[in-house]
């Protein structure tokens, strides 16, 4: 049982509050990616959890034990970092191998991990060699490979693969999700990267400025975002957002007129409460939700500033002086980018609205 329990966690540096009060559950074997930007809080969260920082408040419990004074060896976690931290004048093997023998852990076991640790990631082959005789990849390998030899009840990383090239990313990432499958073990994950969040996680959680603002699947929080911060995090290329006016509320939905585009008007479908008519609003919309023009509910005439052809898709970025700049994703774009001015349609399934907070109105 190695889940994982924070209870209004808060930390200061000094008088500087940073985490002001987060409440998480983490189950047994799970993958948690914390994701957010810059300063928000992510690697003081992670470095709370393995002990590394004091707890300023709240609680932390790993396997249903409070573990707010308990010393990181204690911990049942091991952490790997995005700098590798490997001692430089050992070999593989004593890199693996060290921390277990300062334990006095007896050598036959000791063996026996490091060789089974060797084998899941496949680094066998390179036990003699050292540090700056290895890539990159190699040794996150063996980064991994010491926090694995440890057994540990949770993994935590913070930012692991972003030394890497973008080729030996991929790689790791894949490596990384097939660890989690074989061990099945808890594992914490920190990243910017929204693909190696999107794919890895089974959970994701929004933070900004010290706070969760979303936890979810990923899907979840792509499809259906809580507040239009999580909306504009997930994704990449970002949601679109336009600037609305409610112009009248029907019966499950509401008119919204864009007014940065010629006065166009949606009727977005809600389950809830509609605004009051007059309230400001925004309508997000994900680059490859447009559709052509006419096939949708509200046609926007747009100014094609640039394209940019990847192969499989193309993105579109348009928008003039006085409307809001758009990307627009079509796998079929290629006619349309050779348009200096093309009309969309915005699908009203596919419209998110937002109040003029930022919250979700559904
Ligand atoms: P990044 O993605 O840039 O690594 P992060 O989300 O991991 O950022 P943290 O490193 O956790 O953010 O930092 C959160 C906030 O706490 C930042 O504003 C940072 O400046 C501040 N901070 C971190 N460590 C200390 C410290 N030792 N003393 C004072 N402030 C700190």
């Amino acid at each position: 049982m190695a889940g994982l329990t924070l209870r209004s966690v808060v930390k200061r540096f000094g008088s500087f509050e940073i985490i002001h009060g987060v409440d998480l559950d983490v189950a047994d074997g799970e993958f948690v990616v914390f994701v957010g930007p810059s300063g928000c809080g992510k690697s003081t969260l992670l470095r709370m959890i393995a002990g590394l920082e004091d707890i300023s408040g709240g609680e932390i419990s790993i396997g249903g034990q409070v573990v707010n004074e308990v010393e990181p060896a204690d911990r049942g976690i091991a952490m790997v970092f995005q700098s590798y931290a490997l001692y430089p004048h050992m070999t593989v093997e004593r890199n693996l191998s060290f921390g277990l023998r300062m334990n006095g852990n007896p050598k036959a076991d000791t063996d026996r991990r490091v060789t089974r640790a060797a084998e899941i990631l496949r680094i066998t082959d390179l036990m003699q060699r050292r540090p700056k005789q290895l890539s990159g990849g190699q040794r996150q390998r063996v980064a991994i490979g010491r926090a694995i030899v440890r057994d540990p009840q949770v993994f935590l990383f913070d930012e692991p693969l972003s030394n890497l090239d973008a080729e030996l990313r991929v790689q790791m990432r894949v490596e990384i999700a097939r660890l989690h499958r074989e061990l099945g073990v808890t594992m914490i994950y920190v990243t910017h990267d929204q693909t190696e969040a999107m794919t890895l996680a089974d959970k994701i959680v929004v933070l900004r400025g010290g706070n969760v603002e979303q936890v979810g699947r990923p899907l979840e929080l792509y499809e259906d975002p809580a507040n239009r911060f999580v909306a504009g995090f997930m994704g990449s290329p970002k949601m679109n957002f336009l600037a609305g006016r409610t112009v009248a509320a029907e019966a499950g939905g509401v008119t919204v007129e864009l007014v940065n585009q010629k006065g166009a008007r949606l009727a977005v479908p809600l389950a809830g409460p509609a605004p009051a008519t007059g309230a400001e609003v925004s309508i997000g919309i994900r680059p490859e939700h447009f559709g052509p023009g006419g096939s949708g509910d509200a046609d926007l005439a747009i100014e094609v500033d640039m394209a940019e052809h990847l192969g499989a898709t193309s993105y579109v970025y348009a928008g003039t002086a006085s409307a809001e700049p758009l990307i627009i994703q079509r796998d079929d774009s290629r006619q349309w980018a050779e348009e200096r001015q093309l009309t969309v349609a915005i699908p009203r399934h596919r419209a998110l609205l937002f109040d003029k907070d930022g919250q979700r109105l559904r």
